[in-house]
Formats: C-alpha cells, structure tokens, sequence
C-alpha cells in the first residue's frame, strides 16, 4: 500500500467534468488499496476573479488579512465540490479547510505570504493520518495556511504546491503528485513555444532554479519539502490517470543541499581583458569563451563592465589560458590587453531565498567588511552570490559567510 498525495492545479478542477474525473482518478488509485490525499487549488481562475473583485470594490483600503479571507474563498469552495465528487463515487472523503479542526498547515501572521510553522504543523498532520486510517480520502485546501489567532493565512501565489509538497514530506508519503494543464515539465513554457519538448526527468535542483527564475509551472519553494525518499512527479490532468507518466522530480540525493555555502578547494586565478566600447561589440563573450573551451579550460565566471570582462579559471590553467586570450586580444580590434590577476578564492552562496530577501548580499558582505577582507569580484544571480577572495582570505571569508547562514 502507498500513500499518495495528488494536488490539482486550477485548470484540472476548471469545470464540473473535469473535477468528475479528477474524483474518479482519485478514486480509481484508492480502489487499488492506496492511501490518497487530495490537495486542490481553486476553480480555474476564481483566485484572479476575487482579487479583481476586491480591487474593483475596496482598492487600496483593504487590509491584507480581509484579502486573505476573501481569496481564500476559492479554494474553501473547490475542496467542498472535490470531496462531494468522491462521495458520489461511493468512498467516503471528508474536506479540511482552516474552520476545520483537524485542519494541518500552521503559518506565521502574515496574511498574504505566511511562513509554515514547520513543527506546528508536522504535529497537526498525525489528524490526517487517522482519517486516512479510517479510509477516508481527506481533500485538503491548497494555499491556505492557519495563523497564531486561528486566522486564515495564505502561503503566496501558486503556493498550492507548497501544501502539497509539505503535506507529502509530514505523511512521509511515497508519492507527490502534482497535475496540471500540461504533459509534465518542458524545455521552455509550451505556450509561448510550441515544440516546447517534454522532459522525462528534472532534478530538484534544476527545477527549483527554473522554477525561481520563473516557470510558472511549480512554485520555487514547493521543493524545500522535497524528501530524497519521495517520488514526486508532474501530470496532465487530460489523461484522467495518477499513474500518467509526465515527468518524475528527482532527487535531493542524500546530502545534496537546497541552501548552503561552499568554498572551492583549489585557486581560481582572475584575467581581465581590457578595451575601449567593449558594451557596443558583438560576440566577445563568444570569442573569449570559444578560445578557452579549443583547450578544454573551464570557466568558473565571467563578468563584465563598460570597458573590461574577466574570466576566472583554474590556477593551473591560467598560463595557458592567458596565452590564449593574449592572442584573442591582438586579433581582436576593439581590445587593447590583459592581465593575469591574483589568486583568488571562491567562495559560493546558494539559496531559493536570495531573489526575495532585500539586502541579502549586504548580510553576507558586512562580516568580511568587519574583518577587513577584501571582495575581489562579486557575480550574483537570483539563486547564487559568487565572491571572489584573495586566496589567504578565502578560510575566514568562507567562515564568517557561514556564520550568516547559520
Ligand atoms: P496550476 O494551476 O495547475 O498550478 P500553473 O498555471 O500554475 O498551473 O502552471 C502551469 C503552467 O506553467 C503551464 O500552463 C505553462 O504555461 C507554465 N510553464 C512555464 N514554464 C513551463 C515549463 N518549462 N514547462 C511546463 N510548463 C511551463
Ligand atoms: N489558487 C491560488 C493561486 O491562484 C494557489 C494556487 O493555484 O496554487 O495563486
Ligand atoms: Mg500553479
């Protein structure tokens, strides 16, 4: 017997037909001896509509928690619809919404972008797990959270995903099933390009940093509940089968961390390239790159500014790799030289929270600041900040930077 926790997305409950074969699918896995858990979003784009309406009627008087009972109507309403679907079908189910007692996902007081009370709410779900034991299929709203005064809280746009992800860590369930109004994860968002091509498998890290950078198709904090031990996978609802193929989440392998902070083992050696109106050029990031990889030189980063890029590669490349780019700039008009610079050491920051934390990269920087260690060169995307530090520095940088995290 496996427990399962299926979470469908607007589009899969976006009408009567639809949420009719949502509860048969359901049902379908149930009858085979399964455990199941339903997590559903609301209606279509009933969540758009009731923030429409809220603006159209209130605008900017209305206070964050009213527009939290107000979107939460959306999904108070499809769980209801969702669990009268399987009753129809013959098994018993029972919907659990905050006002219920049993109800599991406990948040901070943010009304709008609540924090999960992770301990709260892993001591909640044991509620859960009695009724599955009473072979009652619970349908549980998505993105709905519960606050400290038993107010309804919400865990941000699309954050369905995050209850169904969190619901699936504390039942320690064997599957998280996420459906959806396409055939799985795809090599770009298919309806913007159509032969967009299905792929069969993602890691979590990958699909986090997809997902970050915005693919709408799961919310980027869904997988911080990802389990190694879990399976999880994304299905189309048009199949009508939890057993849809579609496309398996793979991993965090044993080990492998969401957030953290590393420190390169060996010096990275820095080469800049200078030139006047090297921002209105063409193809220098591909010269430079391209002359590098002839000799199979990694790059660890590249950054640039108005009149310069640099490179940063292994110490033990570097000769080699200086050789190179100092003809790169002799046949290149717009470059006038290089230097080979100091040994510098790398030190890298990863976190899914570093696009949402206003003054991140000062939290990390001020603690070298403190200790007078000087920043090299700093590269920042919306999951990574990369600093680049004299390599005597690179220990106690990467040590303080720690500290930060901890
Ligand atoms: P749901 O309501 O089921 O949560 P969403 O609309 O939130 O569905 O997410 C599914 C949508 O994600 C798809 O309809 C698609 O337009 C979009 N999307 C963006 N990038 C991708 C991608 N790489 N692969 C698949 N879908 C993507
Ligand atoms: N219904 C909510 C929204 O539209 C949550 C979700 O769909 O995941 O944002
Ligand atoms: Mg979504």
């Amino acid at each position: 017997m496996d427990l399962l926790v299926a979470k469908f997305g607007g589009t899969s409950v976006g009408d009567g037909s639809r949420i009719k074969k949502a509860a048969q699918s359901v049902v379908n896995e149930y009858m085979k001896g399964n455990q199941i858990v339903v997590v559903v979003s609301a209606v279509n784009k009933s969540t758009d509509e009731l923030i429409g309406l809220s603006d159209d009627a209130v605008g900017a008087g209305l206070t964050d928690k009213q527009r939290a009972g107000i979107v939460a109507m959306g999904e108070l309403t499809s769980v209801r619809l969702f669990s009268a679907a399987i009753e129809s079908l013959g098994v018993k189910s029972e919907y659990i919404d905050p006002y219920h007692e049993l109800w599991p996902v406990i948040t901070d007081s943010n009304s709008l972008e609540a924090k999960i009370d992770f301990k709260s709410t892993e001591i909640k779900m044991e509620g859960i797990k009695t009724l599955l034991n009473q072979g009652i299929i619970p349908v549980i709203c998505g993105f709905l959270g519960k606050g400290p005064l038993g107010e309804i809280t919400t865990l941000g746009r699309g954050g369905s995903d995050v209850s169904a992800f969190l619901i699936g860590h504390c039942l320690e369930a064997n599957e998280v099933i996420i459906v959806t109004d396409v055939d799985g994860v795809m090599s770009t968002d298919p309806n913007k390009i159509e032969d967009a091509k299905l792929l069969d498998e993602i890691s979590v890290e990958e699909m986090r940093d997809l997902a970050t950078h915005g693919a709408q198709v799961l919310h980027p904090h869904a997988l911080t509940y990802k389990d190694p031990l879990i399976n999880a996978k994304i299905i189309n609802f048009a199949h009508g089968d939890l057993t849809s193929k579609g496309t398996r989440i793979v991993g965090p392998y044993e080990g492998d961390l969401l957030k953290g902070v590393s420190l390169y083992k060996n010096p990275i050696s820095l080469i800049a390239v200078v030139g006047e109106g090297m921002i209105k050029k063409s193809g220098l990031f591909a010269g430079l790159s391209g002359c590098l990889a002839k000799e199979d030189i990694n790059i660890f980063g590249i950054s640039a500014a108005q009149n310069s890029m640099s490179a940063f590669v292994n110490k033990s490349d570097s000769n080699k790799a200086y050789h190179l780019l100092h003809q790169f700039v002799v046949e290149t008009d717009v470059l006038s030289s290089l230097s080979l610079g100091r040994d510098t050491a790398m030190i890298t920051f990863f976190s899914p929270d570093i696009i949402e934390k206003p003054g991140i990269i000062s939290d990390i920087t001020e603690p070298l600041r403190k200790s007078e260690i000087n920043i090299v060169e700093i590269i920042s995307s919306q999951t990574a900040i990369v600093l680049f530090v004299d390599w005597k520095d690179g220990e106690k940088a990467y040590e303080l930077i720690k500290e930060v995290l901890e």
